[in-house]
């Protein structure tokens, strides 16, 4: 080590988290439970007080100051994600509650109007339940039908089955870029041109990517893309649809009510335009404000660093997690650099219990998640009905997988002990 080592990611923007540094069970908090939400910076949390302090009106309705201001606030956000995504126009962008709001719009409206008795749906057997209960729905409404990639020896996604599946039929792939469970990096910018060759339109769920790497929906050329601002610093309540314009203009309304007409007689209406067509009633504009200051903040840090640094603390993770007799951890692994899947590891330990152990981990101040993370069908695949998952972020350190290492390993011994 040098004096002049540069300070790693986390050391520089650890305090922009405030609720990081508190004790949990008298122990210092180790959040790695962020694949379920993130933590929000200083500067979110100043863009929601700030709203309801100076600004606070609804938008698009009234010609006044603060009404402007709220407009101005709420349409900026929009250009900010429309940016971070390298949307071709502001139009492209809708914003929703969440992802799962997001998939349903386009379920309900797009799903609804284009699937006909017989057209298949391509899933993956490692889809989030929001990316299969809306498609459900509608395939009960429309008799579409269902096809599942399945997954390779090493749990990841098996290209060559989903080669085998798509044909002239296929009228919808949805796909997860990142799973929240095996925390493998899907290809999908070759499954988005493989589908195309056959006519298909695809959708990305891209809620376990967004916060995590850089994104270009051009480049991708996906139809649809979909992610959850909670996950990436931001905010509850606030989600965004990204939808190629042609497909969005030809899209009926998936809700009726203000804001999304331009007039309404008593039998019929007209629809306003994009992207106000799909934003029925009152939007989330505290919410959408401080997801633009999220993407503001990410962007200022830098996807690529965050991305670097975090494929640092896979390595570092998975090196850890060899060393622990028991331990099963699903997915494929990384690459000696952490390379080629996320920095979350969904793992079980012969014999114990997920639940146990995240109970006992919550003991030494280490927050991680136990159950299916609404992956059921995966893990009915996988052969377990849970599994324990530490998902990590670009504001926690070695130090922390250290800590979790040895409270992971002292619960191992005592769950060990006690069965003895
Ligand atoms: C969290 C998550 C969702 C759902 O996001 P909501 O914010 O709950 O709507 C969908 N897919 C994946 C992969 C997720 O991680």
């Amino acid at each position: 080590m040098t004096i002049t080592q540069e300070k790693t990611l986390a050391a520089q923007v650890r305090s922009d988290f405030p609720i990081l540094h508190q004790e949990v069970h008298g122990k210092p908090l180790i959040y790695f439970d962020n694949a379920a939400t993130s933590q929000k910076p200083l500067a979110v949390l100043n863009a929601l007080h700030h709203y309801y302090e100076q600004d606070n009106s609804n938008v698009h309705r009234a010609i006044h100051t603060l009404s402007a201001r709220a407009t101005e606030g709420y349409e900026g956000a929009r250009d900010k994600v429309a940016r971070f995504v390298n949307a071709a126009s502001r139009q492209e962008i809708i914003f929703t509650r969440n992802a799962s709001e997001a998939i349903n719009l386009v379920a309900y409206s797009w799903g609804l109007h284009n699937l006909q008795p017989g057209d298949e749906i391509i899933l993956t057997m490692m889809e989030h339940h929001s990316n299969i209960v809306p498609w459900q729905i509608v395939a009960q409404k429309t008799g579409a039908v269902f096809k599942y990639v399945q997954l390779t020896e090493t749990e990841a996604l098996d290209l060559e089955h989903f080669k085998s599946l798509i044909s002239p039929k296929t009228k919808l792939v949805s796909l997860v870029h990142v799973s929240n469970t095996l925390g493998c990096i899907n290809p999908v910018a070759e499954i988005i041109a493989i589908a195309h060759q056959y006519g298909a339109k695809v959708l990305i769920d891209a809620c376990q990517s967004m916060p995590h790497m850089p994104i270009d929906v051009q480049a991708m050329d996906c139809d649809w893309l979909v992610a959850s601002g909670h996950k990436m610093c931001g905010p509850t309540g606030i989600g965004f649809l990204y939808g190629k314009l042609d497909l969005l203009l030809a899209m009926p309304p998936f809700m009726g009510g203000g804001e999304m007409i331009s007039e309404v007689f008593l039998d019929y209406s007209i629809y306003g335009d994009l992207p106000q067509k799909f934003e029925a009633g009152t939007p989330a504009i505290a919410e959408a404000i401080a997801l633009g200051a999220a993407v503001d903040y990410l962007t200022g840090v830098g996807m690529d660093k965050i991305h670097a640094y975090e494929e640092e603390l896979t390595a570092y993770l998975f090196k850890q997690l060899r060393g622990i007799p028991g331990i099963r951890v699903y997915g494929p692994p990384p690459t000696a650099e952490g390379k080629g899947r996320a920095a979350l590891a969904s793992f079980t330990v012969e014999g114990i219990n997920a639940n146990d152990l995240a109970t006992m981990l919550d003991q030494e101040g280490v927050a991680i998640r136990s159950g299916n993370h609404c992956t059921q069908p995966l893990h009915r695949v996988l052969g377990v009905p849970s599994t324990a998952r530490a998902s990590l972020y670009f504001y926690n350190t070695r130090a922390e997988i250290d800590a979790f290492i040895v409270a992971l390993k002292e619960t191992i011994d005592f769950f060990r002990s006690v069965m003895e």
